[in-house]
């Protein structure tokens, strides 16, 4: 990658983390992660109706990798079926395995760097794994 892509990157991240989008619960069903080895302390919320990812909201603290990913997350996947939302949580995973992005990932394609450092990965993935169960009717009580 190079250095004018990592630079643009880095700044996608650093907006989403001083201007969280989608920030704040409304009391849609949610699911609460934590990563305890960085502090990372995340809620993912879901209105999922109709077979349709309507809205997705964060609430919660972390460092700028977690908190950016939640913000971001919450804007890639609105509108979409659950079927492509399914996809594109599939597409970010294998991402962050290294095996190489796809551009239906949108703006999170921005933490493609991240699979180069594998203590961050946790990171970035915490609110894609709470939203994939959202996703699989999951739900926390
Ligand atoms: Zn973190």
């Amino acid at each position: 990658m190079n250095n004018d892509l990592e630079n643009l990157y880095r700044q996608v991240i650093m907006d989403h983390y001083k201007n969280p989008r989608n920030k704040g619960l409304k009391g849609y069903p949610h699911i609460h992660l934590k990563n305890p080895s960085c502090g990372d302390d995340i809620t993912i919320e879901a209105d999922i109706s109709e077979g349709i990812v309507k809205e997705v909201r964060h609430e919660g603290k972390g460092c700028s990798i977690c908190c950016s990913s939640a913000s971001v997350l919450t804007e890639v996947v609105k509108g979409k079926s659950v079927e492509e939302a399914k996809e594109m949580v599939e597409a970010y995973f294998k991402m962050m395995r290294g095996e190489g992005s796809s551009d239906e990932l949108e703006e999170a394609l921005v933490y493609e760097g991240v699979s180069k450092f594998p203590a961050r990965i946790k990171c970035a993935t915490i609110s894609w794994k709470a939203f994939e169960r959202l996703l699989n009717g999951e739900k926390d009580e």
